[in-house]
């Protein structure tokens, strides 16, 4: 089986596995996690499999980019902007990356703790 079969975000891309979607183009899409750490927890990967971000070059900036920007956006939307927002990806296990789809977390709506 390949990755993107058994992927869950592929899955919920897809539209196989139900999600609150909050934005989609071509290249991302965004949606609500299902176990938020705080008010604002939302979750920005993109529309093609990607496992890890040590798997991108060059080639990718435009992507990971993009993944940024449309993260600042949503946190416009959502009232976020003002009081700040802390945007994450988790990259292996030491960071302690569950899901092997990269993804880019959007968190905030309260004071955030120190990172550590
Ligand atoms: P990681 O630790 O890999 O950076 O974070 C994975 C995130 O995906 C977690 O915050 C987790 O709550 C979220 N997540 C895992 N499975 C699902 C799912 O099926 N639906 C949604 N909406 N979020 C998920
Ligand atoms: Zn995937």
């Amino acid at each position: 089986m390949t990755p993107e079969a058994e992927c869950i975000f592929c899955k919920i891309v897809a539209g196989d596995v139900p999600s609150t979607s909050v934005y989609r183009d071509d290249s991302v899409m965004a949606f609500e996690d299902a176990q938020p750490v705080a008010p604002t927890h939302i979750l920005v990967v993109p529309t093609s499999h990607v496992g890890y971000l040590s798997e991108l070059e060059g080639s990718s900036e435009k992507l990971l980019g993009h993944m940024v920007l449309v993260a600042e956006k949503i946190a416009a939307e959502r009232g976020v902007r003002e009081n700040g927002y802390r945007l994450v990806i988790n990259q292996g296990r030491d960071a302690g990356q569950m899901v092997d789809h990269l993804h880019l977390h959007l968190i905030g709506g309260r004071r955030l703790g120190a990172l550590g």
